[in-house]
């Protein structure tokens, strides 16, 4: 278990590919456990991609259990797989930090991966968890929520609110 260190905007590796993992071995378990640590020892992060800390494989987790909700999910190779409705949140980004920007979104996915065992899962997610995975999954392709979103704010002054 270790925390690994977050890149942040301006490092070239968050606008990169993200290649499939086709074995998954123990580096790739314990880069996992490694994004899992690392995401809980954040201020606030829901969601973390392994290009987050440098490594550019298909992985990610979302945990938003201590916000009452699913998770946590470690994911190889997530996938969206359908994507129906709408929906405007408010996002941030643990390679982002200080800003918050409105993000248009589907209000409804369906993610297919594999778990940590390479066993493949289907996730049916609204709401939050819907915005999560889209947020962690377009991480894996090099984009990042500020190319999308339609508002920006100053984390800071929103959370002074
Ligand atoms: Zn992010």
């Amino acid at each position: 278990m270790a925390i690994r260190q977050i890149r942040e905007e301006g490092d070239p590796i968050l606008r990169k590919k993200s290649r499939e993992i086709e074995k998954i071995d123990d580096k790739i378990l314990e880069l996992l456990d490694d994004m899992y640590d690392t995401l809980k020892n954040s201020e606030d992060g829901v969601g973390l991609a392994a290009p987050q800390v440098g490594i550019l494989k298909r992985a990610i987790v979302v945990d938003l259990s201590e916000e009452g909700g699913e998770g946590p999910y470690k994911l190889i190779n997530p996938k969206i797989i359908k994507a129906k409705g709408e929906q405007i949140c408010r996002e941030g980004c643990l390679s982002v930090p200080g800003v918050l920007g409105d993000v248009i979104r589907p209000s409804e996915v369906v993610v297919e991966a594999l778990n940590e065992k390479g066993e493949e899962v289907k996730i049916k997610a609204k709401d939050i968890l819907a915005v999560v995975l889209c947020h962690e999954i377009d991480h894996l392709d090099g984009i990042l929520f500020i190319d999308k979103a339609t508002e920006f704010y100053d984390a800071d002054e929103e959370n002074n609110k």
